[in-house]
């Protein structure tokens, strides 16, 4: 893995694409993701962005911001006043293009920093997305924070299996992540476990129930067609996840298979789907 500590100009990006109907504003404390050789890695969309990438081997290198929380405090009233303006919500993803709690987030804790800048001066809401259950190291902070703000924990759990096959593992172990929603679920905090991309359940009833049991308040379902930022999928399709999900189940590979299994989940949980279900529409 290649690190680079480098300074950053600007931490609040003003969201573009199906974001603007999320948030306000995105916030990267990194550039690149130590996730990136893993499951989720494989069809990541974010690989595909050639100004973030910069030919580099996506998963092999990681920018550390190392003056995030600082641009924040800098940059954080302007940011609010432009929004105020549009009448609208200033709201944060954290995060859109990295996940916040990489493994290299344990040596530089930007996250933690602009976690604490937030509570100096915190935005109308904020969603933590994450892939693992390091996101627990901030659960005082984070705790603190939504005293002051909307928070809501985001944790990316694509299905009910720890693999599928001919992929490599995922970031963090399916009963961890589940146990982090959980704990969350437990202080108070609202938890959506984000199904995006969609893997094929191997026993959705049951998986839905469980995380029904675990206190998570809602679940996105997201296919990766409509879901990887093209109308077709096509990004995706490059990649060797569809093959791996028709192994399984031909049907997963078809957007009326995220359908079905939003009528399987309401059931037992409120439903988002797709970009709607990141606005915090669910029914
Ligand atoms: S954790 Fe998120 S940003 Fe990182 S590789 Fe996985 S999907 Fe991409």
């Amino acid at each position: 893995m290649i690190v680079k500590e480098i300074k950053c100009q600007s931490i609040l990006t003003r969201a573009g694409g199906y974001l603007s109907n999320v948030v306000s504003h995105s916030l990267n404390p990194y550039t690149g993701c130590g996730f990136g050789r893993s499951s989720c890695g494989v069809a990541c969309y974010v690989q595909f962005n050639p100004w973030l990438v910069q030919s580099r081997t996506w998963g092999r290198f990681v920018d550390a911001k190392t003056n995030a929380d600082a641009v924040y405090l800098k940059t954080v009233k302007a940011e609010r006043a432009w929004v105020r303006k549009r009448k609208t919500p200033f709201s944060i993803f954290l995060s859109s293009s990295t996940d916040p709690w990489q493994p290299i987030e344990r040596k530089y804790r930007i996250t933690r920093k602009i976690l604490s800048a937030m509570i100096e001066d915190p935005p109308d809401s904020v969603i933590l997305q994450t892939h693992t259950d390091r996101i627990v190291d901030d659960m005082n902070i984070i705790l603190d924070l939504s005293l002051l703000c909307d928070v809501r924990v985001h944790i990316s759990i694509e299905g009910d299996r720890e693999r599928l096959p001919g992929l490599p593992s995922p970031p963090c172990s399916l009963s961890k992540r589940l146990g982090a929603l959980a704990l969350f679920a437990k202080n108070g905090i609202a938890t959506v476990a984000c199904l995006s991309p969609l893997y094929p359940l191997k026993n959705p009833d049951t998986f839905f129930q469980r995380l029904a049991n675990e206190g998570v308040g809602a679940v996105i379902l997201d296919h990766y067609i409509l879901g990887d930022g093209t109308a077709d999928g096509s990004r995706t399709l490059k990649s060797a996840l569809p093959k791996a999900m028709a192994e399984l189940n031909e049907a997963s590979i078809h957007l009326s298979y995220r359908d079905q299994m939003a009528d399987v989940a309401r059931k037992y949980l409120r439903v988002g789907v797709s970009s709607d279900g990141f606005s915090g529409n669910f029914s």
